[in-house]
């Protein structure tokens, strides 16, 4: 028995062990707010993507909602110049269950013509809010009409909510209070990493093995003034960042899984595919009550 046992372990946990992670921005670009205009943004990103020695990140965009046509390729552009790779997240961020597959598709293929020239040659495409359909019918249209106009689906494997302390630094200086910046990162970095850690370990757990990792995060101030933060301690407790074409070579990412239960992540999914439990990170409210807190809001 001690014997199995000890094999056991030698094998289960030798694939465990990856800890790769790649990085995603969604809605670029981004807005005009109390902290960067939309270009100094994108700027700063794209610098400190540099200086932290991150290989290519994916850029999900939504070109229609830029300023206009002429800074929103110009901040695009200037991500690819980087060596980062622009993907397509819809053209102005519909819902999929709000809008259906004819209005839907429409829009991504706006998004297409828009982004021609900076899309790379395999083309991907993320679904906003992670919303895939709640219709099995609708949600296979929309993957029959990726596969013909040759996309792939931009899936992450550790969903979070990121976006939300961009929100609350943004309401807070809006309404003059007084920001802890650092008290923020806090909370920004032990969110961020708590997602990185229950997904790697719901993988392994349930799936059995930790997978190339897509990581999303959004185009936004807080992300961008703490992503140092980030990166430092993710490569603090073993974890190396990878290219985004790196990541999407795993296959967990072509898996098409029959269910629905798409909107916390690929792993989510898998995993309710296999044991029907409906798991996830779901750590929103507490997060927003601690930066509610926080920022005295
Ligand atoms: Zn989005």
């Amino acid at each position: 028995m001690k014997l199995f046992l000890f094999i056991y372990f030698l094998f289960s946990s030798a694939p465990t062990f990856s800890k790769e992670i790649a990085f995603s921005f969604d809605d670029a670009p981004g807005w005009n707010t109390h902290h960067f205009s939309a270009d100094e943004r994108a700027d700063v990103l794209i610098k400190k993507l540099k200086a932290l020695e991150i290989p290519s990140v994916a850029i999900f965009s939504n070109p229609c909602n830029g300023k206009d046509r002429e800074s929103t390729l110009r901040q695009l552009e200037k991500f690819k110049q980087y060596g980062h790779m622009i993907a397509n997240h819809t053209c102005s961020h519909p819902r999929l269950d709000d809008v259906g597959f004819e209005r839907f598709s429409e829009n991504i293929a706006e998004a297409d013509r828009f982004l021609q020239k900076l899309l790379p040659s395999q083309k991907f495409f993320r679904f906003p809010y992670l919303n895939e359909g709640r219709d099995e019918e609708v949600r296979d249209q929309v993957r029959n009409w990726l596969g013909k106009n040759g996309y792939r689906n931009g899936m992450v494997s550790i969903d979070n909510d990121d976006y939300i302390v961009s929100a609350k630094i943004n309401e807070a200086k809006r309404l003059g209070k007084n920001i802890d910046y650092k008290g923020v990162e806090k909370i920004f970095l032990s969110h961020l990493l708590g997602a990185v850690e229950f997904y790697d370990d719901l993988a392994v757990k349930r799936l059995g093995r930790s997978p190339k990792h897509v990581l999303l995060l959004h185009e936004v101030d807080a992300t961008v003034l703490y992503l140092d933060s980030l990166v430092n301690n993710l490569r603090a407790n073993g974890w190396k960042i990878i290219s985004i074409e790196e990541a999407y070579k795993d296959p967990i990412y072509l898996r098409q899984p029959k269910n629905t239960y798409a909107n916390n992540g690929i792993i989510s999914q898998l995993v309710m595919e296999k044991t029907n439990e409906r798991l996830g990170y779901f750590d929103f409210d507490r997060l927003k009550n601690e930066l509610n807190r926080k920022l005295d809001l």
